[in-house]
């Protein structure tokens, strides 16, 4: 009788281990190792193994949707306070708030007890929080990176997003891409079926898992588009001020950006309109792009920040000073960059604000104005203007370096 109380009693633990893991989300493949009640003659085998009891298990725990920290680690039975510190300790690399779903913690523990959780933050650092007492005490790693560079291309039969994927190459490369031609080339209308490009970038890979890797940087682009070819290579001067460059050594990047938004789509164009919510003839004094919520807003020249915030009808407004009195003008932000401050500068493409719709706005999209000296502009009528140009000694690193990605590029041509 007392053989089989104690039989029930193992199938109940076993039983009650599975359901404690269903409920949190843990598989079976995660775990290397699940804390079991382990009889005396298994402890003195684990001691002569592993030379300490209890050994130290390893578990990679997947925060799921509407998870919290709290509960993620509600199996190891931290108490109110550890795991307050813990959270305390973590907030200045990884907020609570800003914990997205699929975040992994590996978790160290001996029996039930948590020894040290870690984490991953950015691409290459790792913050282990380890625990002393009620306290943890924070160490950050620098996980060794090595730099490959990627030669690529393709023909255009769908859209160009589709020939990437076909090449395996990372969208990061493609909207680099699109940005660098942007200044140059409409995307909407010039590419055609048949067209075809090459690229080769930078990518840098996490020396442990080679299948984490991140895009550096767009070496060389080159579209060819109705068997017209155009090319640009990214260069960083003696100033270590990296631009995008023409084959001649022509800086090809226009004073102020045409679209200030990736995945642009032009919702209201420059010139008189009826007003959707005024309901009246009046001028629309800007570029209207219908994009997301959230969609990242750059500026679209070297400028200083002449107003940032609330503004009327603008809801969420900044307002940008660039050389030869220009100035650009984003409204209906949700938001703005972080740390972002009047009279402060900013560079050609840096991030300024989200997309929104604050102020007098009908719906989600950025409202875009440039002025010059104190007259709106149409902003798609922006001309390239006369840009300097590599020489010397900068323009024969120039060309050396541009050999170097044509030699990149010949590996797949050969292949
Ligand atoms: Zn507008």
């Amino acid at each position: 009788m007392k053989k089989i109380i104690m039989m029930c009693t193992t199938l109940l633990v076993c039983f009650d281990a599975s359901a404690l893991m269903a409920q949190h989300q843990l598989r079976f493949s995660d775990i290397d190792a699940l804390p079991l009640v382990l009889t005396d003659a298994q402890i003195i085998e684990q001691q002569r193994l592993f030379g300490e009891y209890p050994p130290i298990k390893t578990v990679h725990l997947t925060l799921a949707r509407g998870q919290t920290l709290a509960r993620l680690l509600a199996p190891f039975q931290l108490s109110g306070r550890e795991m307050h510190n813990l959270s305390g300790a973590m907030e200045a690399y990884l907020s609570a708030k800003k914990m997205k779903i699929g975040q992994v913690f590996t978790v160290k523990l001996t029996d039930t007890q948590i020894k040290s959780v870690t984490i991953k933050v950015g691409f290459s650092t790792q913050v282990t929080l380890l625990k002393q007492g009620v306290q943890w005490q924070v160490q950050t790693t620098e996980l060794p990176t090595t730099m490959t560079e990627k030669a690529a291309g393709g023909q255009i039969d769908g859209s160009l997003y589709l020939a990437a994927q076909k090449q395996k190459i990372p969208v990061d490369v493609i909207n680099r891409m699109i940005l660098a031609f942007s200044h140059t080339i409409d995307f909407q209308r010039e590419i055609k079926r048949g067209d075809h490009f090459k690229l080769v970038y930078r990518q840098q890979n996490l020396a442990q898992n080679f299948d984490v890797s991140k895009v550096v940087q767009l070496n060389y682009a080159q579209l060819t588009l109705s068997g017209k070819i155009h090319t640009l290579i990214y260069f960083e001067d003696d100033n270590n001020s990296g631009a995008f460059y023409d084959e001649d050594g022509q800086l090809a990047q226009s004073f102020l950006l045409k679209t200030p938004v990736d995945g642009a789509r032009l919702s209201s164009f420059f010139g008189p309109r009826m007003h959707p919510i005024l309901g009246y003839n009046r001028m629309h004094k800007g570029l209207d792009f219908g994009v997301a919520v959230g969609t990242p807003v750059m500026a679209a020249g070297d400028a200083q920040i002449d107003y940032l915030g609330r503004m009327g009808s603008f809801g969420n407004l900044v307002r940008l000073k660039h050389a030869n009195g220009y100035q650009t003008l984003y409204a209906h932000l949700k938001g703005f960059a972080k740390g972002l401050r009047k009279g402060q500068f900013v560079k050609q493409h840096q991030l300024i604000g989200y997309v929104g719709t604050t102020g007098r706005s009908q719906a989600r999209h950025l409202h875009y104005e440039v002025h010059h000296l104190g007259k709106a502009i149409n902003p798609l009528s922006l001309k390239q203007s006369s840009q300097r140009r590599l020489d010397g000694e900068q323009l024969a690193s120039f060309k050396r370096y541009k050999q170097q990605q044509l030699e990149y590029l010949s590996s797949i041509d050969a292949g």
